[in-house]
């Protein structure tokens, strides 16, 4: 077999995929599929590590409809990220992989809070570790959660499940002759205000030089071929 060109990787997940085809909660279906794609690849001896969204439960910035304030909504979105980090774990376990969730919102009775060492420990015992409470910090989202740890942990590369086939030129849900790039520069994206990650995220990708993919992880076995080396969605690289 060819060689594996990754040691360790961070997948980044949106929360709203877990919702699969429901318009609330998450989708048993879902999770079982991502725990079954996640442990194909562990299989090979890839580390990893997951950041989860929160976005299926609850986004601070929609005060405006809900009337709470944008601090407050924040953290209630990284409470969130815990909620789907609990679900993934579960599923992770019953697909029969050891995990750990780790949060930077102290919860104590059901995550480890972060200590960047032991979160390499972990992954250097294979155990699938699932960041969960986004930065810890309001005003962020969970892909600038994402490009910290991936750069804090060495991840080899970051890579982003999204239910498209990577990058466009333009909204490949609303127009069909949308093309996918195979590759792309930061500053081209930044340039063309191509909507990958928030730009906090991006900008911190571009500066510390941190590989990312953007791939459809809807699409079964994606995320092996992907790991295994194939050219499979969007490659963004300085
Ligand atoms: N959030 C935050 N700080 C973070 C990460 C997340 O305040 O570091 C809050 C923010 O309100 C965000 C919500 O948590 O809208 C859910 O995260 P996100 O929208 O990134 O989830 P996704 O779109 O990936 O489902």
């Amino acid at each position: 077999m060819a060689t594996i060109p990754y040691k360790r990787v961070l997948l980044k997940l949106s929360g709203e995929s877990l919702l699969g085809n429901k318009t609330y909660g998450l989708s048993a279906d879902i999770l079982a599929y991502y725990a079954n794609e996640i442990k194909a690849v562990a299989a090979l001896g890839i580390e990893i590590a997951v950041v989860i969204g929160g976005g299926n439960i609850y986004r601070g910035m929609n005060e405006s409809e809900t009337g709470i304030e944008r601090q407050q909504g924040d953290y209630m979105g990284m409470l969130a990220t815990i909620i789907n980090g609990m679900a993934l774990q579960a599923a992770l376990e019953k697909a029969g992989m050891k995990t750990r969730l780790m949060s930077n919102i102290k919860v104590e009775q059901v995550a480890e809070t972060y200590i960047r060492r032991r979160a390499l420990r972990h992954l250097e015992k294979m155990r699938i570790v699932i960041f969960g409470g986004g930065t810890g910090n309001p005003n962020f989202t969970t892909d600038s959660a994402g490009v910290l740890k991936a750069i804090e942990i060495n991840a080899d590369i970051i890579i982003k499940g999204t239910r498209v086939d990577g990058v466009f030129d333009k909204d490949p849900e609303k127009f069909p002759d949308a093309v996918v790039f195979k590759q792309l520069k930061f500053q081209e994206a930044l340039d063309k205000n191509f909507k990958i990650m928030d730009k906090t995220a991006f900008a911190i990708c571009q500066e510390r030089d941190l590989k990312l993919v953007v791939f459809n992880f809807n699409k079964p076995n994606n995320l092996y071929r992907l790991l295994t080396g194939e050219a499979i969605g969007t490659i963004v690289t300085n």
